[in-house]
């Protein structure tokens, strides 16, 4: 699409930079068919600033190195000059698709496997659903990708806790932001940009973080954290907000595991077939406050086996087995309360070197000022418990409520700054 057009010899561009997963809009300025200049398209709600990779993008484009077709080897492997002559698009795509032919004939199409660059720093992210349909096609499952050190916790972390990646924080819409271990900016300066707008219509920012820098220096509550604890400080928080009942109380029952039982033997999650022959060990148990009863709850349904359940959060539990003997249970959420409770600012405060009365300001803080966003990324994964640490702060933020609300901070919704 066209900006402007000054001249036939001198016109912008709108479009985006393709060289992360930030997809920053731009205005390319062209001149005498050359790409002269990439800058912020001011106009675009993903818009406003890139960095200095997009503003290098001009000189990746025209470098003398830089690779624009395809050069096949024409010397064995190990020869100290490969000898790479150019052949055209057909021929390169041709040789390729042989090649994995009479591998899939010989060997079956699992001996191929798709090695792919990270998403988050590289161009590749516009290709990947092609990439993944090609290998469906193919018929091959066996997809490696890199990541980034730091992406790991971040994504897996939150998979494993709420089935899908961080949600993309909401800003607009967020009373308050929980910002965590991340300094956008230096990384990501739309989700700085956004920060600094929703902040001087009154969001308040809790920024966890050792240094006092970026937006941690503008924070409301700056906690901190002692580096590599960060665990246990998300602990602590979810301490106070147990302990003063400031957590979400139905969006625990309703959306998370929380009333679920869990076994005093084993530590395993009562199932349907603890309790009856017959049944699932994928049908699991929570306790109806209502009835005083166990309850089963069918994941593949999605709903309890009767209306009208009221999940206990709290309490020692002791179905019969299907030998006729109790079972010791507690919903899973009194043992996270337990965890937690090992953290309490008081005690934690000695591993963090975080000040106790500041971490409870800091749940007050946002289970008061509802709906809350949260953003954390890099400075967590910089540890050997960063997934841990992770799925704690998701927990902590799960107890809030706010995730995948409509019209809450913690919605999911496109904005530059998705991660791997
Ligand atoms: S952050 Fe990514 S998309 Fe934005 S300008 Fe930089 S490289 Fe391009």
């Amino acid at each position: 699409m066209f900006a402007g057009q000054a001249s036939a010899d001198k016109y912008t561009v709108r479009g985006y930079c393709a060289l992360c997963t930030a997809h920053c809009a731009t205005i390319t300025t062209v001149e005498n068919g050359r790409v002269v200049r990439l800058d912020p398209d001011p106009d675009h709600p993903n818009g406003g600033v890139i960095c200095v990779k997009g503003k290098a993008a001009p000189e990746l484009l025209y470098h003398p190195e830089r690779l624009n077709y395809p050069l096949k080897r024409t010397r064995p492997k190990g020869d100290s000059d490969p000898g790479w002559a150019r052949v055209s698009w057909d021929e390169a795509l041709d040789a390729i698709a042989k090649k994995l032919l009479e591998i899939r004939e010989r060997h079956g199409a699992r001996a191929v496997a798709l090695a792919k660059g990270t998403r988050s720093g590289t161009s590749v992210d516009d290709a990947e659903r092609w990439l993944g349909r090609f290998l469906n096609a193919f018929g091959s499952p066996n997809w490696v990708s890199t990541t980034h050190v730091c992406n790991w916790h971040k994504d897996t972390g939150f998979s494993y806790t709420f089935g899908s990646n961080i949600p993309t924080p909401d800003l607009k819409n967020s009373n308050a932001f929980l910002l965590w271990g991340h300094n956008p900016s230096s990384t990501s300066l739309i989700l700085a940009h956004d920060i600094v707008t929703a902040r001087a219509r009154g969001m308040k920012i809790v920024a966890v973080d050792p240094r006092k820098v970026g937006i941690a220096s503008q924070a409301d509550i700056a906690l901190q954290v002692r580096p590599g604890t960060d665990g246990a400080l998300a602990l602590a928080l979810i301490h106070c907000l147990i302990d003063e009942t400031w957590y979400d109380t139905d969006f625990v029952r309703q959306w998370t595991n929380g009333p679920f039982l869990l076994r005093r033997d084993t530590g395993r999650a009562l199932a349907e077939a603890d309790l009856v022959e017959s049944g699932s060990p994928d049908r699991y148990v929570v306790w109806d406050d209502r009835t005083d009863a166990a309850v089963i709850y069918d994941a593949a349904g999605g709903g309890f086996e009767r209306d009208d359940v009221r999940p206990a959060l709290f309490g020692a539990k002791a179905p019969h087995g299907k030998d006729g003997r109790e079972i010791l249970c507690a919903p899973a959420f009194e043992f996270l309360a337990e965890l937690s409770s090992r953290y309490a600012p008081e005690r934690s405060q000695e591993i963090t070197w975080v000040a106790a009365e500041k971490v409870w300001r800091a749940a007050h803080l946002v289970a008061h000022s509802r709906p809350v966003s949260l953003y954390m990324w890099n400075g967590i994964g910089q540890h050997t418990n960063a997934t841990q640490a992770n799925r704690a702060i998701a927990t902590l933020y799960a107890l809030l409520g706010d995730i995948d609300r409509l019209s809450a901070g913690g919605k999911r919704g496109f904005s530059q700054n998705a991660g791997e």
